[in-house]
């Protein structure tokens, strides 16, 4: 650990699910480890819907997971979903515009697989096939970030992982990463940085496999003045195989248990404990 958690400033943290699909034992997880970070240190726990994707996003889980949250015995304070908060991604996407920091880009996944891109940490490695070239603006683009120009403007910076100590931000290994998606005003990167920072979060906290995202929550905050956040980044609970414990491995939806009659505070407690047979929670 290092300072965050041992100042006096207030701790908030937050939990800021995308009800794309039934919360499982993952996200109560990182739910619980958010809530206790705050409750033990006097602070805040949030939670925060992220429904910003609207083709996936499904409105009708939304009250599951707050009753799922309720049920493993957590309290929160619900700050506003990011849907109800677009206009405020729309004029952080202009400010970088107008400074020249997005390109328009109308690639499609197709295209950029046969320019040869590479998998990175966040997805296929944009090769930049669009960066300087002048694009029909009727036409409808995803912004991206020129990640070179970002960091010459940034210079060195640093965030602080409370687990893994201190890192220098760097996005060399992304490309030039999408912040204003074609089909909405923000990606997940640039509406969590807004939106911790509107928050008043101060600990973001969330699995390891977010972990890489944060070098580009970094430079967005440097690039758009907001404060530097301090993280944590969680283990992941692993199924039988080893392998992460996604909705998409069969993991039960909490709401079945709940509604089984299984209790939720028991439940918490083993996770909080950790009781994970041989490292999994099967
Ligand atoms: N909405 C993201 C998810 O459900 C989490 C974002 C975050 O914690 O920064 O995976």
């Amino acid at each position: 650990m290092n300072d965050v958690l041992s100042t006096d400033a207030q701790i908030v943290t937050r939990f800021a699910p995308s009800p794309n699909g039934p919360m499982h034992l993952g996200h109560a997880y990182s739910a619980i480890v958010a809530h206790d970070l705050a409750k033990q240190a006097g602070g805040i726990f949030l939670l925060r819907i992220e429904d910003i994707d609207g083709a996936r996003s499904r409105p009708e889980l939304v009250n599951e997971y707050r009753r799922n949250l309720e049920w493993l015995g957590l309290e929160w304070v619900e700050v506003p979903a990011q849907s109800t908060r677009l206009e405020t991604y729309e004029a952080a996407a202009r400010e970088l515009v107008s400074r020249g920091l997005l390109y328009p880009c109308n690639c499609t996944r197709k295209e950029i697989e046969a320019a040869g891109a590479q998998h990175g940490p966040d997805g296929l490695v944009y090769p930049g096939t669009c960066k300087g070239k002048l694009l029909d603006p009727a036409k409808s683009a995803s912004l991206r970030l020129d990640a070179e120009k970002a960091m010459g403007e940034v210079g060195q910076i640093v965030w602080s992982d409370e687990i893994a100590g201190e890192i220098i931000a760097d996005l060399q290994e992304f490309g030039d990463v999408v912040i204003v998606r074609k089909d909405a005003p923000a990606s997940y990167h640039l509406a969590a940085t807004v939106d911790d920072a509107a928050d008043g979060v101060t600990l973001v906290t969330r699995g390891k496999d977010l972990f890489a995202a944060t070098h580009i929550h970094r430079v967005l905050q440097a690039l758009l003045k907001l404060p530097a956040l301090h993280y944590y980044h969680h283990d992941l609970l692993l199924d039988k195989d080893g392998k992460k414990l996604a909705k998409r491995r069969g993991s039960p939806a909490l709401a079945e248990r709940r509604t089984g009659g299984e209790s939720g505070l028991m439940l918490a407690e083993q996770l909080r404990l950790h009781k994970l047979k041989g490292g999994t929670f099967a």
